[in-house]
């Protein structure tokens, strides 16, 4: 049964000082982005929150700009503005692709990247980007900032090492070089969940590829072995191999087990023989 709003109460600070201060004082508090995954739980009646910390007018977190070499993008970016924005689209494209898949263009308006970080499913779309593109997170609380490694923020089963008064600020995306690539197999080109999402960098000849995948494992994952073995020259076929000791997907609501193993090698098979017709 779907879940009410009468009983919840919204905090909607005008500054990330304040919402981080508030965050500090109230256990209870859940942030809230867009909403768009937030309001599927109140939806479906498992939303079991009734404090939010709405971040919307904070617009410090929507910049996109480069520091240095480093592509930072703001954790209230929209897909639309990653759509719009030219810095990314000439340094990270893949991330582009993947927005342009992402929903439709009412969830692409309103969905974050933070917030589908922060949300930690392993089917969300923009995970295997910055897991491939070795990102850091910028994370921020009254105690001051650190910054995460992008491939040691999951922890398990939508679980990470976020803090109950912390907030992702931004994402931070080292310069790459070489190739990006982003395929996502869901039932239908829009408003489908992926059954398994790839992105992969391929810096050329003699440089290992950098390739993670999403909806195969309990959160999204690097393929270090079958990075490696591609970069020594191993066969396909052989890479294959070893991708498939490197993913645990599992039977759910949206594609068996199987189908997923083999859609994840067809994707490790388009992503390497692109780069062969080059
Ligand atoms: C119809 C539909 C289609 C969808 N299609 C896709 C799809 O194709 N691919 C895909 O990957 N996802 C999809 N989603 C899921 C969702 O839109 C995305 O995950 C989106 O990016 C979530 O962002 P949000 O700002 O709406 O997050 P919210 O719903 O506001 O928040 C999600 C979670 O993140 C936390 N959070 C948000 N921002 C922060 C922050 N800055 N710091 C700390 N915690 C934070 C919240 O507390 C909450 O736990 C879809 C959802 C719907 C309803």
């Amino acid at each position: 049964m779907p879940g009410s709003v009468a009983k919840r109460r919204l905090f909607s600070p005008s500054t990330l000082r304040d919402a981080l201060k508030m965050l500090d004082g109230e256990d209870r508090l859940t942030p809230m982005a867009g909403c768009t995954d937030l309001y599927v739980a109140l939806n479906f009646g498992t939303l079991t929150e009734t404090y939010f910390l709405n971040l919307w007018d904070l617009d410090d977190l929507r910049r996109i700009a480069m520091r240095g070499t480093v592509l930072s993008i703001g954790a209230l970016c929209t897909y639309t503005q990653i759509i719009d924005s030219r810095i990314v689209r000439s340094r990270l494209p893949m991330l582009v692709a993947a927005a342009g898949e992402i929903g439709g263009p009412q969830i692409q308006n309103r969905g974050t990247i933070g917030g589908n970080i922060a949300n930690a499913s392993p089917a969300g779309d923009t995970l295997p980007i910055f897991a491939a593109g070795d990102a850091t997170l910028l994370l921020k609380s009254v105690e001051g900032e650190r910054r995460v490694p992008f491939n040691e923020f999951y922890t398990g089963y939508r679980r990470t090492v976020l803090s109950k008064n912390e907030l992702i600020v931004a994402v931070e995306v080292p310069a790459i070089t070489g190739r990006q690539w982003f395929r996502k197999v869901g039932t239908r080109a829009a408003q489908a969940i992926s059954k398994v999402v790839m992105a992969g960098i391929d810096p050329g000849r003699g440089h290992a590829p950098r390739i993670a995948v999403g909806s195969v494992a309990p959160t999204v994952v690097r393929l270090p072995s079958t990075e490696a073995a591609l970069a020594s020259g191993t066969s396909l076929a052989d890479a294959q191999q070893i991708l498939l000791d490197e993913i645990s997907p599992v039977d759910d609501v949206r594609s068996s087990a199987e189908y997923r193993r083999r859609v994840a090698a067809n994707l490790l098979a388009d992503f390497w023989r692109k780069r062969a017709r080059r």
